[in-house]
């Protein structure tokens, strides 16, 4: 969703008739977009900040002026705390408050101090924001569907920074995805904090579910692949779960995170499914859809976790079988319920258990890869690739697929053999010239 948000503060600075520049010494208005989510992410933010601080000083020897913001949830989280830390900052902008940005620099130079926006405006921030510009040659792009979560696990900071549950309306969403089509781009990844909680209001006035949003997009011509991300087990709906067996061009890859594999840290997490609840879903996604492949997010170590607890997360990665995982130490985050539970977990069991799971995750990660060779699949061209001549996609299934084909492929869906699998990406060689549909070639 950064990286998302990042590209709509593009547009809006680009109505400003401002440029990106190669170098952060070049620049006369530096933005970081920042992530809350673990405490190592938010540190980062400071030691960049100290890096700045130094071009800064350079840039003012040389007379030129420079502007520092500090945008997304760290912003929303420590807001005026940021000034008070890194003196160097000029602007600290929430996430729900990037539209206003021309304002609030011109603030920052007219009155010449410091300013601070972490509102939740009452106006909406995506109809004040500026049409999305062409990007010429774009395979793929991200649509933000929703925003915020009223959910309030206990470990999470994203219903503080990113506020409660928001969803797009629908007719919104379909112009938006049109015109990124009309400029080339074939498959869209719908983004949100809750993706699958989405309950935009359709055209006809009633809310709409993901799974009705889905099957309307699925209807614009030219659109080769739709993707979602993240969803919550808890609506992962009967609907849903359908429309990964209906539609073509709904890839066979889904990200579900399912947490913990303890009921009882579930519940303290206070996640709202328990493991057989997850496991039913899995097993009803893979009779709709049987060549899905699963990824997920997992938490070690939350507070008052036992070595069987944590066990029992190893064994429903056993039982489930990952194609990829994202799996973090419990990092306590201000102001949430676990942060201030008393039996936190020492950082030496956290890190065993880490490395524990993930050897497990890499061989899973690897054995489905290996699985790929031999096979013939569809691949969305991207990207020029790491040899001459090569050229990046993405499988159904997410994976990089690397094949020697001319820089006209980006944005086509060919058909690929693999011949090759390493432990994150796979190799291929192009069998088809001419674009596919992805169920049609994968059948
Ligand atoms: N809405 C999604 C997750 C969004 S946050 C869901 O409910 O599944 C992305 C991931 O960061 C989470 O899935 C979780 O695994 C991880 N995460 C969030 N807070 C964390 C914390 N305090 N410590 C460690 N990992 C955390
Ligand atoms: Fe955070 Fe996801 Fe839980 Fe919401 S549902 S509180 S975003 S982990």
């Amino acid at each position: 969703m950064n990286v998302y948000d990042s590209e709509r503060i593009s547009d809006v600075l680009g109505g400003l008739k401002s440029e990106p520049t190669a170098l952060p010494a070049d620049a006369e208005l530096i933005i970081l977009n920042t992530c809350h989510i673990r405490e190592k992410a938010a540190e980062k933010v400071y030691s960049e900040l100290g890096r700045l601080r130094q071009i800064k000083a350079e840039r003012a020897e040389r007379g030129e002026t420079t502007m520092i913001a500090v945008a997304g949830c760290v912003a929303q989280a420590e807001g005026q705390e940021i000034i008070a830390r890194a003196p160097v900052v000029d602007l600290v902008v929430g996430p729900q408050s990037y539209h206003r940005l021309p304002e609030l620099m011109a603030k920052v130079r007219d009155e010449g101090r410091s300013v601070v926006d972490t509102d939740f405006p009452e106006e909406d921030k995506f109809g004040h924001l500026p049409e999305r510009p062409v990007i010429s040659r774009r395979a793929s792009a991200f649509v933000t569907v929703q925003e915020g979560c009223d959910k309030f696990c206990t470990f999470c900071v994203v219903p503080y920074t990113r506020g409660v549950e928001y969803s797009r309306p629908a007719a919104d969403l379909v112009a938006e995805t049109e015109r990124l089509v009309d400029q080339g781009v074939r498959e869209i990844t719908l983004l949100g904090q809750n993706v699958n909680a989405y309950h935009g209001e359709g055209p006809d006035g009633s809310s709409w579910t993901l799974a009705k949003l889905l099957r309307r997009l699925a209807r614009i011509d030219g659109l080769a692949r739709l993707r979602y991300t993240t969803s919550h087990p808890r609506d992962m709906d009967d609907d849903l779960i359908d429309a990964h067996g209906e539609l073509d061009q709904l890839m066979p890859y889904l990200h579900l995170p399912f947490q913990a594999g303890s009921n009882r840290i579930l519940a303290a997490m206070n996640r709202k499914h328990d493991t057989d609840d997850y496991r039913r879903i899995v097993e009803r996604l893979r009779a709709a859809r049987p060549d899905i492949a699963l990824s997920t997010d997992i938490i070690v170590g939350f507070p008052g976790e036992a070595d069987r607890e944590f066990q029992e997360t190893m064994t429903l990665v056993r039982d489930v079988g990952f194609a990829e995982a994202y799996s973090f130490k419990y990092s306590p985050r201000p102001g949430t319920p676990a942060s201030t539970m008393t039996d936190q977990v020492p950082e030496d069991v956290k890190n065993t258990r880490l490395q524990e799971l993930q050897a497990l995750l890499r061989a899973q990660k690897s054995e489905f890869n290996m699985s790929c060779i031999g096979s013939r699949m569809p691949v969305l061209f991207e990207k020029p690739g790491r040899l001459a001549d090569q050229m990046v996609g993405r499988s159904p299934y997410l994976q990089p697929v690397h094949a020697y084909v001319s820089d006209d492929a980006v944005g086509e869906v060919l058909q690929v053999e693999i011949k090759a699998a390493g432990p994150n990406s796979l190799e291929g060689k192009i069998v088809s010239g001419s674009d596919l549909n992805s169920r049609a070639a994968a059948e």
